[in-house]
């Protein structure tokens, strides 16, 4: 049951007003401004919320951008008659710095609805609803529609949905793509997040379960259709008569992106993150280098600014036990002494090797078992995914606090960590029995999104950039990602067809991050690796160490200086220049000082020749040159012809016109 799921408003407002952090953390807030309130407004950073009078988001404006269409609402029929609700209450903003509550009362109809709300830092709107009938009420409707601005909604994610899942992340997600463009007419079965937006922004809808939810149709429990100016989001929460004895509650959320400001050490477009490292990089010779470097000097060089460690650092997956403390500290500091941090690589998991392993399972891991990934590793082990929603959450996040502690180490990569992965244990809480008696999974958002809290206070008590990687792999859930730094996706499809390449909308909902304030990292896995990653991580400013070629942009954007500079994507009003050719974009930075850094993609899976137009605010530079191989190219009135390789990209630096000398 829900109510037993989370912890209830009550509580967290308490919570939020005497404990606001663990002794000896911060506040996993430092990233946000202090919440404040004008004129019955909630405003966010970048964000200004507004709820109606019934309590229901009236509206939600993020970076200057309304996002609803027209006020949420509840569409609610008693007897067959639709419903009007009257508030009875004024709304009263309770403001903090950490969180505005409110509550509101309407009746109508026979029955009082009491809507209770929680908004915090990162813009995470959390409302619940109760529909308290007066005497015994027939309830033959209640829907809640969700109206975002048309013109904001050309892309949509949805939250891979168990009937697919593992299968949408391994290993069959090409078949069943949950990020793209979204279509005029879309339906689903409940899923718990559905984001939609462009590559400006976006609004995530979530609720962590559908137990009280009646459809007429299972499959169209989640509905998007057009209507006027608004993409229509619609839950079907009771579609099939229901006689309404005892108060209905339920849950749901909504969070406008992006989610964060910028942090300070997002320099040149990336946070320098690389993977791979291992105990004795800072002295072992990297091959082939000439002086010789170590490998971790090698890193430096190519401008990584964070060495992480897979899991071979531990012997027990998801423990904090560290297999050589000597070679960790040794590890540690070397990177500190080079001005870089080490990050973890960590996950939610409990290995079968784990002394207490059977009292732990049956009380902490997801269920049922095998419907969620199960790792396996060296020493011999199967580890299982535990929930969020379970006691271990609390013990693993002790542990990793003390890793903090011990090895100073500067950050965590969390393997589907950062997820509200699905679970129907009920020992702790989780899964419901429907009508029919079967047990089905829900999913611990606000648990995961607590877990999430602590970790960042974790990290921000270090006083120094540390940086939480989250590997979602095609879960983009804001409420539980917003307090991480990097995310990380494309895993899914490593075990694709040759020749799959996901549409671009996929890339510009979940593979960018620039519309969530969460840059990402794509990880460019055959099929979709070699010139294709180069490609498709130029073409969305994207760079990426996973992928060929991201390590030559962190370089390229520090020469040009992306941060004094101003992007255009492809799919801009104006891009920076066409070629005429559907599938091959042009991408690219305009510079204060005038210059201009474009990126050529040829999405063609064979050789292409084009001829480049540059758009009116880059036709006055005349100087050309690929700054990879310092070939000059020629500028003729404006257009530049241009040789591409099959999927090839090609980088071009404009320069204006040097002065005329000489008489
Ligand atoms: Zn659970």
């Amino acid at each position: 049951m829900l109510v037993v799921l989370v912890p209830s408003l009550l509580i967290l407002m308490l919570l939020a007003a005497s404990c606001p952090a663990v002794a000896g953390e911060t506040s996993p807030w430092a990233a946000w401004p202090a919440m404040r309130e004008r004129g019955g407004e909630v405003l966010v950073w970048n964000r200004a919320y507004r709820p109606g009078p019934t309590g229901l988001p009236e509206r939600m404006r993020s970076g200057g951008r309304q996002m609803l269409a027209s006020p949420v609402r509840l569409d609610i029929s008693c007897g067959g008659k639709p419903l009007r609700l009257r508030p009875v209450t004024a709304l009263k903003l309770v403001t903090k710095p950490e969180s505005v509550t409110y509550s509101a009362e309407s009746r109508g109809g026979g029955v009082d609805v009491t809507v209770r709300a929680l908004i915090e830092p990162d813009g995470m709107w959390r409302v619940d609803v109760e529909i308290a009938p007066n005497a015994e009420v027939d309830l033959t409707s209640l829907r809640l529609v969700i109206p975002v601005t048309r013109e904001h909604s050309r892309l949509l994610h949805w939250f891979p949905i168990p009937r697919n899942w593992p299968r949408v992340t391994f290993p069959e997600s090409w078949i069943h793509p949950n990020s793209g463009a979204r279509p005029k007419i879309w339906q689903s079965p409940f899923t718990p997040c559905v984001w939609i937006g462009d590559e400006d922004g976006g609004l995530e809808w979530f609720a962590e379960t559908d137990e009280k939810w009646r459809p007429a149709d299972a499959d169209r429990a989640l509905t998007i259709a057009e209507a006027g100016g608004a993409a229509e989001l619609t839950a079907h929460i009771i579609e099939q008569p229901t006689r309404l004895r005892k108060p209905l509650k339920f849950t749901f959320g909504l969070q406008a992106g992006p989610v964060k400001p910028r942090p300070a050490h997002l320099r040149q477009g990336r946070f320098g993150y690389t993977h791979w490292g291992v105990f004795g990089m800072e002295t072992k010779v990297r091959e082939g280098t000439s002086p010789p470097v170590t490998q971790l000097d090698y890193l430096k060089g190519l401008g990584a600014r964070f060495a992480g460690m897979h899991e071979d650092w531990t012997d027990y997956q998801g423990q904090p036990r560290v297999m050589d403390p000597g070679k960790m500290k040794s590890l540690a500091s070397a990177c500190h002494e080079r001005g870089m941090g080490l990050v973890l690589y960590h996950g939610l998991v409990i290995p079968n090797i784990l002394p207490g392993f059977e009292a732990l399972s049956k009380d902490c891991l997801t269920e049922p078992e095998g419907a969620n990934y199960i790792h396996a590793r060296e020493p011999t082990q199967y580890d299982y995914p535990a929930c969020h929603a379970s006691r271990f959450a609390s013990e693993w996040c002790a542990g990793i606090e003390e890793l903090f502690e011990e090895y100073e180490i500067d950050g965590l990569y969390l393997d589907g960590a950062a997820s509200p992965i699905p679970c129907a244990n009920t020992k702790h809480g989780c899964g419901y029995r429907d009508a029919s008696g079967n047990l089905r999974p829900t999913y611990p958002i606000f648990a995961a999104r607590e877990t999430m809290k602590r970790l960042r206070a974790i990290c921000d008590a270090r006083k120094r950039p540390a940086l939480i990687v989250a590997h979602m792999s095609t879960m983009l859930t804001l409420p539980t990602l917003s307090f991480a730094d990097l995310l990380l996706t494309g895993e899914q499809y490593w075990k694709a067809p040759d020749d799959f390449r996901p549409p671009l909308e996929f890339f510009r909902t979940e593979s960018m991050g620039h519309n969530h304030g969460l840059p990402t990292d794509f990880i460019g896995y055959a099929p979709l690796g070699g010139e294709y990653a180069r490609t498709i991580i130029a073409l969305h400013n994207a760079p990426s160490s996973w992928c060929p070629g991201g390590t030559d942009m962190w370089k390229l954007y520090d020469r040009f200086d992306v941060d004094g500079a101003k992007w255009a994507g492809y799919w801009s009003k104006e891009p920076l220049a066409t070629t005429g050719e559907s599938n091959v974009l042009v991408s690219g930075f305009v510079h204060k000082s005038g210059r201009a850094l474009l990126a050529v993609g040829n999405l063609n899976r064979e050789p292409k020749q084009v001829t480049l137009s540059l758009a009116a605010s880059v036709k006055g530079l005349r100087q050309a040159m690929d700054p990879l191989t310092q070939e000059k190219l020629d500028v003729e009135s404006a257009k530049v012809d241009l040789e591409l390789g099959a999927e090839q990209v090609r980088w071009i630096w404009l320069e204006p016109a040097p002065p005329r000398t000489g008489p």
